[in-house]
């Protein structure tokens, strides 16, 4: 072989297979949003456990899990306690092109009576129109720090969101993320399954990958609340979050990935 050819093979090789293929032998890379920061403070416990606190704790034990076991390249959109506001987030998620995008949240409920009673797991994706009140509840509150010219209400807000929906082609695996995360949250917790939701999140619109909102349990509950705050539970969530990743990667490399009949057949018969 001549070493010209073999400069042509191996750009062959480099640049003539389909970039699905290319993709599946590359590390996939992650960007893990924790939510709120700062003077954002988020939910809060009945022990005082802030949620900016605990869904940074919990998010970088996902980074671990995601480094170490899938030997992901990770993406912080923070890495400490600092504001960070929602619009940021979603640009520095665009500007590293990343394979999937996972913002991690505490839930919590408005009145005494709901705080005692309503505890478990909801995972989220981006839609114009919330699932349920839970969602909606849930997508107002997180939303509360949006920017007040793109309001989490109102008509221009569902023509943006809409808008984003057809520009991006990352919807139907978002659903398929939430459900593969949901599943193994809800089976290494065993905690309540409270179902995977839709509703108009401001930090999943504009992702321009599969994207999803985990709340991880209610902080506002006084026994899930506790239970947020312990490592051994830290660890059990971000096992799951982590699990759930890698069966959703595995399932879209295996669906991208080019047929071998498909690569030897010609373009047109
Ligand atoms: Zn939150």
């Amino acid at each position: 072989m001549t070493l010209r050819s073999l400069v042509l093979a191996s750009a062959l090789v480099l640049f003539g297979l389909p970039a699905s293929s290319r993709a599946a032998e590359r590390p996939a890379r992650i960007v893990v949003d924790p939510g709120h920061g700062g003077a954002q403070e988020g939910a809060t416990s009945p022990s005082g456990l802030l949620e900016k606190d605990i869904s940074l704790q919990i998010a970088q034990r996902v980074r671990e899990h995601l480094e170490k076991e899938l030997g992901a390249q990770v993406l912080m959109t923070r890495d400490e306690d600092q504001s960070l506001p929602l619009p940021e987030r979603v640009e520095f998620s665009n500007k590293q092109r990343p394979d999937l995008f996972l913002s991690i949240h505490c839930n919590a409920m408005p009145t005494k009576r709901t705080r005692a009673r309503v505890q478990g797991l909801e995972t989220y994706f981006l839609s114009a129109s919330a699932s349920n009140a839970t969602a909606r509840a849930a997508a107002d509150r997180e939303n509360a720090e949006a920017p007040t010219s793109r309001g989490a209400r109102g008509d221009s807000t569902l023509a943006f969101i809409l808008h984003d929906l057809a520009r991006t082609e990352a919807h139907q695996d978002s659903s398929r993320l939430a459900y593969a995360i949901h599943q193994k949250l809800v089976a290494a917790t065993g905690g309540s399954d409270r179902g995977v939701l839709q509703a108009p999140f401001y930090v999943l619109n504009g992702v321009e990958a599969p994207a999803v909102l985990i709340e991880v349990g209610y902080l506002s509950h006084p026994e899930e609340g506790a239970r947020l705050g312990r490592p051994e539970h830290q660890e059990k969530l971000a096992t799951a979050i982590a699990e759930g990743v890698r069966g959703f990667l595995a399932e879209v490399r295996k669906r991208d990935a080019p047929k071998p009949a498909q690569v030897a057949a010609p373009a047109t018969p």
